[in-house]
């Protein structure tokens, strides 16, 4: 890290979206990885996620900092929103539940900032986002899926070996096709 840059928490949603995701940070920050998705059903699930960021962070020796792993705190926060469609009411309290605990590991390791690799995908409304994100605390708008990022993030996590999930990841998402 330079003088001039800026520490960034990078909320990782997963390995192979965040591999699309370091090389493309604003110019003036240095990424920490934070992976924090209580959202992940299940605790096997959750830790091959997991292990992917921590192929990339060994790829890239970004520091990675993991969060605690609370899925039932996580099914309280949806209560009631279990049977929204993808996209709907349900993910956005899932964006707003992982990004305040993003904003809040931010303040606590000094980061001026945070952002999520979640943009990237081109299943997730970035706006959406982005509004979880301002209302979680100092969020830096970047949208990873700008300049064919997606398909980035899938050459990129090809070229580092990685699992790539079929599901988002919680329980009331469908399972479809890998995107690539
Ligand atoms: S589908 Fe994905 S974004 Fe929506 S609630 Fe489930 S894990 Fe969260």
């Amino acid at each position: 890290m330079t003088a001039e840059q800026k520490n960034l928490l990078l909320h990782v949603c997963c390995g192979p979206c965040a591999a699309g995701c370091v090389d493309r940070i604003p110019e003036g920050w240095q990424p920490v990885l934070f992976f924090s998705n209580s959202n992940i059903a299940t605790r096997a699930e959750y830790d091959r996620r997991l292990a992917e960021v921590h192929k990339l962070s060994a790829i890239t020796r970004l520091r990675v900092v993991e969060d605690d792993y609370n899925h039932d705190a996580w099914l309280a926060a949806v209560a009631g929103l279990e049977r929204e469609p993808e996209g709907g009411a349900r993910c956005r309290r899932c964006f707003r539940f992982n990004l305040s605990r993003a904003a809040r590991k931010a303040a606590e390791l000094g980061c001026a900032r945070f952002t999520t690799t979640l943009t990237v995908s081109p299943r997730k409304n970035s706006a959406q986002i982005f509004e979880a994100g301002r209302e979680s605390g100092p969020f830096l708008d970047v949208d990873f899926k700008k300049q064919d990022g997606f398909a980035h993030s899938v050459a990129m996590s090809r070229q580092y070996g990685m699992y790539r999930q079929a599901s988002c990841g919680c329980e009331f998402a469908p399972a479809r096709p890998v995107l690539s």
